[in-house]
């Protein structure tokens, strides 16, 4: 098997340097890594020279025995049979879970020591969501409404250090104070150092020998709280209100998060909302449509009174100006939309029947009352 020129392929002289090599590494990683050329198998192919050139010279111990026989006994250590048979082929699903490759920058940290994400400072709390059901009429008006939010707080008795009062913190053994820790893993990519946060001090590199009696020691407690959250006039579905700093405690000093309230709207019985306005159905009888009327609704600030026009039509809107939901800018409202349904009686009496029959006669119209009033008239006998 003819063995690659792994310095060719790094671009580096046979007596390069550690840092060298390292440098040429990443730069040709970096421009060759699958997530910066998708869909290029020529890429795809190059970055696992790349690596397969990198995790040998930037080995000692591979590195001499490649320049000594021009190869290196592969799968030696760790990989099986041979480091880039299995993970680097098909989906990479390879040592770095079903997330492929690692990300460009998730290599260059780890790969160089350097840490992006400094877990050791103070840090914001996580926000909080709550759902929060109103009525129309609390939409139209405003509202104060009571929510009850459980979170996580800064235990008073021990200001959040953990610590029984009057006792200190000592330093923390695992980590000798700093807050971090490193591992080394090694991977097809070479040797991996991370840092990440102590797990016995948290990354305060403090540890706490006689622990809060409130707490634990964990320095948070939980806590239910009931916060009052003012509902504007205007409030819609979906409406969401951040009160800040009413969210989960921050870490080592950090600021809490924000709540955040969603606004839901409940149903109404007698109204449908459509942005700012209103509508509601209302049904009058066939004689109000033609001769025309007065009727009462019911509006969100008491009853109206509403002039039914002679002659109107089933499916005639009334608009009344201003009495929807106020907009949630404070300025205006939206209105009030009254549909008008006609009601046709299904039940008349004889006598209603009669001036009826008789009305649709004198109008000329072709009715089938005629034969069916006979009918009925035959059974009960009235002649
Ligand atoms: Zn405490
Ligand atoms: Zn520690």
């Amino acid at each position: 098997m003819a063995s690659k020129d792994y310095y060719e392929i790094l671009g580096v002289p046979r007596n390069a340097s550690q840092d060298e090599i390292k440098k040429a590494y990443r730069q040709l990683a970096k421009k060759y890594h699958p997530d910066a050329n998708p869909g290029d198998p020529t890429a795809q192919e190059k970055f696992k020279e790349i690596n397969e050139a990198y995790e040998v010279l930037s080995d000692p111990d591979k590195r001499a025995q490649y320049d000594r026989f021009g190869s290196v006994g592969k799968g030696a250590e760790a990989y099986g049979e041979g480091p880039f048979n299995g993970p680097f082929t098909g989906p990479f699903t390879g040592p770095f879970g079903d997330f492929g490759f690692p990300g460009i920058d998730d290599i260059f940290d780890s790969f160089f020591g350097r840490s992006t994400r400094k877990q050791e400072g103070p840090e914001r709390g996580a926000d909080i969501r709550r759902e929060l059901d109103i009525t129309l009429e609390e939409a139209a008006h405003g509202a104060t409404k009571d929510v009850e939010v459980w979170r996580t707080e800064v235990c008073t008795a021990c200001h959040g250090t953990g610590a029984e009062a009057g006792t200190h913190q000592a330093t923390c053994p695992v980590c000798g104070g700093s807050g971090r820790v490193q591992s080394v893993q090694r991977t097809i990519l070479g040797q991996f150092v991370s840092v990440h946060t102590c797990d016995r001090c948290k990354g305060t590199g403090k540890v706490v020998t006689s622990p809060c009696r409130v707490c634990n020691g964990s320095g948070y407690v939980r806590k239910k709280r009931v916060v009052s959250v003012r509902v504007p006039a205007g409030a819609d579905e979906g409406l969401q209100l951040r009160l800040r700093h009413e969210g989960e405690a921050g870490l080592r000093g950090g600021p809490p998060g924000d709540l955040y309230i969603v606004v839901h709207l409940k149903p109404h019985k007698l109204f449908t909302r459509e942005k700012d306005d209103i509508h509601y159905t209302t049904t009058v009888s066939f004689l109000q449509a033609i001769f025309g009327t007065d009727i009462d609704v019911p509006t969100l600030d008491g009853v109206a009174t509403v002039k039914i026009d002679e002659g109107t039509q089933p499916g005639t809107t009334v608009r009344l100006k201003g009495k929807g939901i106020p907009h949630l800018t404070g300025l205006g409202r939206g209105d009030m939309v009254v549909h008008i349904n006609v009601e046709i009686p299904k039940k008349l009496t004889e006598k209603e029947r009669k001036l009826l029959i008789e009305l649709a006669k004198m109008r000329g119209e072709r009715i089938l009352a005629g034969g069916f009033f006979r009918k009925v008239r035959d059974a009960f006998g009235t002649g």
